[in-house]
């Protein structure tokens, strides 16, 4: 029994005369993550999407769980390829069909003739399916309206394909279709999420992690690539650049106010990430930021961050509540990394008695005596890179 992938893509049916080049890189992107199960052919006809093992020992499973983690899926169905011949339809159909009708009551079948050089007109392909279905399973009647189950017939080019159930796919746009940009990953709940939700609108990720060993541990940072591992299960590969942020601290530590020492970190973060953005090609930075949820996360406190830089910053939890948030991060399987208590470098200088409505003279002058310009360029020289797969 030979089966293949039908995939209809999402939001794509609007895009319009940029469709064509958003398909071409959503096959680009289902080749590159099918090929590591197998031999497979991924190609396009009338808004469908084929893929078609090769290989005898493809691990179909395997392919339809990588196949639901792709963006720019609305929906997607295995189905049973058939001859072009009656006959081969109905005969392997009623078998292949089993387990999808034992469990329901009532269905119609409903059929497409993209080859009308085919003898029997669609009404009559029902027609014969139908009859045949209901003979092999009694148990069945037929609802034209509202049936538990459709069966699809679909007539095409090279073969006649089967199926009854269409599999949700993860939506969005595919990623690589809207540019780059670079995620401020932290060991916590959020930032993967920000990570995740900015993929699914077609983003390829880069990453950015600040760490201050000893202060936070080589775990903490086992932490983050284990997130980032999370998320490129969707977005595919991810760069990631460490930076190292202790120096930066314990500099902040010691000229500048402590209610500041929160604010300022993030300060220095976004600036060293526009540099290293503008390096990689990113055009955006993303964090996990949501309104009100920290003190550093107040509209001053906002204002303050955003105004050391240039580069847009995307915050796509920003209105979001934490439930939102932890919904999110559960159904991608990070939340369990995310909840693992190893320091980062936020909590282990949390001052106090954070500023909650700064002012942006009032942070200049908390930062007047820090060597800003060495620290980040420092910082940027002795980044190290690596990939996340
Ligand atoms: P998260 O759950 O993602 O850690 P949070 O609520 O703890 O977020 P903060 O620690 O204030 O919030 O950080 C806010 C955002 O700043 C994070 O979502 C992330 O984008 C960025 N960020 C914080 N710490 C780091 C870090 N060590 N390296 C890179 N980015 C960071
Ligand atoms: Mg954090």
């Amino acid at each position: 029994m030979k089966e293949i992938i039908l995939i209809k893509n999402g939001e794509l049916a609007l895009k319009g005369l940029n469709r064509s080049n958003f398909e071409d890189i959503l096959i680009k992107n289902l080749r590159r993550r099918l090929k590591q199960i197998g031999e497979v052919e991924v190609r396009k006809a009338q808004s469908t999407i084929y893929v078609e093992p090769k290989s005898e020992d493809f691990d179909f499973e395997n392919a339809l769980e990588q196949v639901s983690l792709i963006f720019g899926i609305a929906a997607f169905s295995r189905a049973l390829v058939c001859e072009k011949e009656i006959n081969d339809i109905l005969t392997r159909s009623v078998e292949y069909l089993k387990a999808t009708l034992e469990n329901v009551k009532t269905f119609k079948v409903e059929a497409k003739r993209a080859d009308k050089h085919f003898p029997l007109t669609s009404p009559e392909i029902c027609r014969e399916l139908g009859g045949k279905i209901l003979a092999a399973y009694p148990h069945l009647k037929v609802d034209v309206h509202n049936p538990d189950r459709t069966v699809f017939v679909e007539i095409r080019d090279y073969a006649a394909y089967v199926h009854a159930e269409q599999i949700q796919g993860a939506g969005g746009l595919p990623v690589g279709t809207a540019g780059i940009a670079s995620i401020l990953i932290s060991g916590g709940i959020d930032s993967p999420v920000a990570a995740w939700t900015m993929a699914k609108r077609g983003l390829k990720l880069n990453a950015i992690h600040f760490a201050s060993p000893p202060y936070t541990s080589a775990r903490a940072e086992m932490k983050v690539r284990t997130l980032l591992s999370k998320v490129a299960r969707y977005s595919s590969s991810i760069n990631l650049a460490i930076v190292p942020f202790t120096e930066i601290q314990d500099q902040i530590a010691e000229h500048c106010p402590e209610e500041y020492f929160t604010l300022i970190m993030r300060r220095m973060m976004m600036r060293i990430s526009e540099r290293l953005a503008a390096k990689s090609g990113s055009l955006a930075l993303i964090t996990g930021e949501s309104l009100g949820q920290v003190a550093s996360q107040t509209l001053p406190a906002l204002v303050a961050t955003d105004s050391v830089v240039n580069i847009p910053v995307l915050r796509p939890l920003i209105g979001m509540d934490k439930e939102e948030i932890i919904t999110i991060s559960r159904k991608i399987d990070a939340f369990e990394t995310s909840i693992l208590p190893y320091d980062d470098c936020c909590t282990v200088f949390t001052p106090k008695h954070p500023k909650t409505r700064p002012t942006l003279s009032l942070c200049e002058e908390a930062e007047k005596n820090l060597p800003i310009e060495e620290l980040i360029e420092k910082a940027i020289n002795e980044t190290e890179y690596s990939y996340i797969y």
